[in-house]
């Protein structure tokens, strides 16, 4: 059988590792596991969430309301948007998708920083078009415009804060790059991690309402990092309603679950819960600069619930990684974007113990 050339061209996309991997491998007790590969809220869910769903596990036999009234209407109390104005995804993963199949055709292209989420160039390339990337990790106005001047891509990304490294775009500097482009390019505002930048700094806050005035923006958000809710599959895509329409010509029915739904509704009711995950957060990010410096290599400067640490040449990020999992620490090597560096999900101050312990055990 033949494929489509364009397939040729995509590597499929390495999630992180599982815990079920490690017991397996190395019969490490699951309980002593720890996982900071994925970014995940090491707080879980809201214990709130968690009574919802189980209370309400007997309504797996209903299809979801495929309106979504409610999450819509949380949404839209939450970021002060209308209803008309938003689609709901299996993951924010899978609004990109949408985005992807609604836009591109083959030849086209798309632009993107030096390292960045690998999804955007997965879907970019299954519709035939082309991958562009600055030259550097960070999102560089200059050279964004410059790149987008050349290759007049249909679609831009601008991943902020920005996985897997971690650093954050301001808003002034994403405005500068939507004001730089014309209307017949999207510009994604992907804020997966927007909770935790937004909590460090001002200047990086933003929302969706900051963005809904463009005709030729949208902004993306999820339940799968700060609400802790990665295992139910809930995204969103805020924009005007004439582009989130035409979005909603890509949508499968029913394409989150009963449980998803009721889930996310229940999560936007506990913001005590994001604050406190935040807080702990915030309490524990420091000691991951502190580890670093004490051990003579560096990082890059964190805005979101992971760190990416920058190993010197005589160290190797996929020894590091190896020789963290078989004591049953999962990271999540970086060697794949070409760096020789290791992302880590910031844990409980117990799962972060742990990891320093093992790291230095490697280190050393
Ligand atoms: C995790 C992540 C997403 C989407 O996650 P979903 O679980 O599909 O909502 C999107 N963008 C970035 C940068 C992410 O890290």
């Amino acid at each position: 059988m033949k494929f489509k050339d364009a397939l040729k061209e995509i590597q499929i996309y390495e999630a992180g590792k599982p815990i079920e991997l490690v017991v397996r491998e190395f019969g490490i007790d699951p309980k002593d596991v720890v996982k900071l590969a994925s970014n995940e809220n090491p707080k879980g869910c809201s214990p709130k969430v968690a009574k919802a769903i189980a209370n309400n596990a007997y309504k797996a036999f209903l299809y979801p309301d495929d309106s979504m009234f409610e999450l819509k209407a949380a949404l839209s109390t939450k970021f002060d948007v209308s209803d008309k104005n938003i689609i709901i995804g299996a993951g924010s993963d899978q609004v990109l998708e949408f985005v992807s199949r609604a836009l591109l055709s083959e030849g086209d292209n798309v632009l993107m920083s030096q390292v960045t989420f690998a999804m955007y160039e997965i879907y970019a390339k299954q519709m035939g078009a082309n991958i562009v990337r600055t030259p550097s990790y960070e999102h560089k106005v200059d050279e964004f415009i410059a790149a987008y001047n050349e290759h007049k891509p249909k679609i831009v990304y601008l991943c902020t804060p920005n996985n897997p490294t971690g650093d954050a775009t301001s808003k002034e500097d994403v405005l500068k790059i939507i004001n730089a482009v014309d209307q017949e390019t999207l510009v994604v505002v992907d804020g997966a991690y927007m909770e935790y930048a937004a909590a460090r700094d001002e200047r990086y806050r933003i929302t969706p309402n900051d963005l809904i005035g463009f005709d030729n923006v949208i902004y993306l958000g999820t339940f799968s990092k700060a609400y802790g809710l990665g295992g139910m599959r809930v995204g969103y895509g805020i924009a005007n309603a004439a582009l989130i329409h035409e979005l909603y010509k890509m949508r499968p029915p029913f394409n989150i679950t009963t449980l998803s739904l009721l889930a996310a509704i229940e999560a936007c009711q506990d913001e005590a819960f994001i604050e406190a995950s935040i807080a702990l957060h915030q309490q524990e990010l420091p000691r991951y600069e502190t580890f670093a410096k004490e051990h003579g290599f560096s990082y890059i400067e964190s805005y979101t619930n992971f760190i990416t640490y920058l190993f010197n040449d005589d160290m190797n990020s996929t020894k590091i990684a190896d020789e963290l999992f078989k004591e049953g620490v999962i990271i999540r090597n970086l060697a794949s974007y070409k760096m020789n560096a290791v992302r880590i999900t910031i844990g409980t101050k117990e799962q972060n113990d742990r990891l320093f312990a093992v790291l230095k055990k490697v280190l050393t």
